[in-house]
């Protein structure tokens, strides 16, 4: 997953969405952890702007692949 802080417009919605606390909002800004089991297909559809993204997911299995 990917997040772009500049196109964010730090609406709350994904922080609204986020069950787990997978995603939080602190001084300011939007932070993500993926360690969290939430649904990220639903909180990355619910941004009004596409700010994130799903590549993450590909970053994880290749990270995995690295261990
Ligand atoms: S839903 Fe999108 S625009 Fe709204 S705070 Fe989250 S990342 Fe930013």
């Amino acid at each position: 997953m990917t997040y772009d802080e500049n196109i964010c417009v730090r609406c709350l919605a994904c922080v609204s969405e986020s069950e787990f606390g997978g995603v939080t909002y602190q001084r300011g800004r939007i932070f993500f952890d993926e360690t969290k089991p939430e649904d990220w297909e639903n909180i990355i559809s619910i941004c009004p702007v596409g700010a994130i993204k799903k590549d993450a997911v590909a970053s994880q299995t290749a990270n995995k692949k690295e261990q």
